[in-house]
């Protein structure tokens, strides 16, 4: 139950930063370069400044767009 109170809490914490910021730090590392953390752009699009390659997030993982 504590993974799931954290989980909604990350979620309203995310809503917030999309309302200040279009673009931030994901915390997710790119799992193509692994060198550095996904920028995202909305709540699905994200994106590696270190390799450049785009993702979408699917639910609870991401895939390679
Ligand atoms: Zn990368």
């Amino acid at each position: 139950m504590k993974e799931v109170f954290m989980q909604l809490e990350e979620e309203k914490e995310f809503q917030q930063h999309l309302e200040e910021s279009s673009v931030f730090d994901s915390g997710i590392l790119c799992p193509n370069c692994m060198k550095t953390n996904l920028v995202e752009h909305s709540a699905v699009d994200l994106y590696c400044e270190g390799c450049a390659q785009e993702f979408i997030k699917v639910e609870k993982s991401i895939r390679f767009k």
